[in-house]
């Protein structure tokens, strides 16, 4: 297909990408609990020609072409909406107060549904293999790596791979990509106080658990101000600090909670250390105790700096280069797409999605509103993503 033919083609097609989305906003489900998105992707999927595979808890794969030789990309999108109630006033809002499209995920499966349909359209031109991924659970940044543990990346091994992010907050149509660090890497830390609880009238039969936490909250600012050097980038947020019940009672523990983030591996092993250090000896000093640990631990994304630039040229010539913007600045958000691009030369895109006749609400906001004529440009740009590096690997054989 020549270049614009994709974003041409894309066009063509959006009013089904549309009605896909807008089924998938209506009916979210959460986390691993996908019985009815994996039906309907499965479905829709098998519709095409695909016979699409199960892969781990609720993933789906499917594979695209393998009639000619060639290497093999695979081209991701995640399937989860959140835990909340939409207030975004949509006609097809969600069906459900418990569980919401406020990041976008039911537009990224409707898109790479519709990259099928190109995909399959093109099918004996595909120089190579494109797996498509459907993940579950990225928003408890478990997904990725389930679908990992269940061999994603093999049969056929996969060489190379890319996602796409919808963002409400970029104008509508918009890709951007970065070289090196794009999200930051995420560790969910918990740390429980246990001192001993008592009356508060004598502080001093107790060890006092909330006193013990504010000093270790305190502590912990000192890992950035003091010990990372200025030119590196670490974010230590406590979002949550729990103890008590009553103004007379000492209670016997206090539960804190929050998220470690950086690009770099080594700083962020510093800091897991350091927080981990500061906890325990503070805890000690003031003869309490304090247990550490990290539930979620999410990879930052990194592009590889050829599979972005071949990629990201390949998306310019389809969608129009100006509206390709290669430099994007590192941010501090996180996806579980990390756990991929730490084992597989990988990129990533932010397409904008920003209504035109509506504010721009940030991601998991209930009154977020995507734009769906950006949808073509996604869809074509998982397409000709996926065979410009297909392509120039089988230049380079
Ligand atoms: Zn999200
Ligand atoms: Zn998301």
């Amino acid at each position: 297909m020549p270049d614009m033919e994709y974003l041409k083609r894309a066009t063509e097609i959006n009013p089904e990408v549309i009605a896909n989305r807008r089924y998938l906003h209506q009916h979210p489900e959460l986390a691993f609990d996908l019985d009815n998105t994996v039906r309907f992707v499965k479905e829709k999927l098998t519709e095409m020609g695909y016979a699409p595979a199960d892969c781990g808890d609720h993933g789906v794969v499917a594979l695209a072409g393998g009639r000619k030789p060639g290497k093999c990309i695979l081209i991701r999108a995640d399937m989860d909406a959140l835990p909340m109630k939409e207030e975004s006033g949509l006609e097809f809002s969600s069906l459900t107060d418990s569980a919401a499209h406020t990041c976008g995920h039911d537009t990224h499966t409707a898109m790479l549904l519709g990259a099928a349909k190109l995909l399959k359209e093109m099918e004996d031109e595909i120089p190579g293999t494109v797996k498509l991924m459907f993940q579950p659970a990225e928003e408890m940044g478990t997904g990725a790596e389930n679908m990992l543990k269940a061999g994603v990346l093999e049969n056929p091994h996969v060489d190379a791979s890319f996602g796409i992010h919808i963002f409400a907050a970029v104008p509508a149509g918009v890709l951007v990509y970065a070289n090196g660090p794009m999200l930051s890497s995420c560790d969910v830390f918990e740390i429980t106080v246990k001192g001993k609880g008592g009356h508060g009238s004598m502080p001093n039969d107790t060890v006092d658990p909330i006193m013990v936490g504010a000093h270790i909250l305190t502590a912990l600012e000192s890992i950035n101000s003091r010990e990372i050097a200025p030119d590196s980038f670490g974010v230590l947020t406590v979002g949550c600090f729990q103890s008590g019940s009553k103004f007379n009672i000492i209670p016997d523990t206090a539960f804190m909670t929050g998220t470690i983030r950086t690009f770099d591996s080594e700083v962020r092993e510093f800091m897991k250390k350091r927080l981990t250090e500061l906890a325990e000896g503070t805890a000690r000093a003031y003869r309490a105790e304090a247990t550490v640990s990290f539930p979620t631990q999410i990879c930052a994304v990194i592009t590889d700096k050829d599979v972005a630039r071949i990629v990201g040229e390949s998306v310019a010539a389809a969608v129009g280069a100006p509206r390709v913007i290669g430099n994007f600045k590192p941010i501090a958000g996180s996806e579980d797409f990390g756990y991929i691009t730490s084992e597989v030369p990988s990129t990533f895109f932010g397409l904008g999605g920003c209504p035109t006749d509506y504010p721009a609400y940030p991601q998991h906001s209930p009154n977020i509103r995507f734009n769906e004529d950006a949808f073509p440009v996604g869809v074509a740009a998982y397409v000709s993503g996926a065979i410009g590096w297909l392509q120039s690997q089988a230049k380079e054989a």
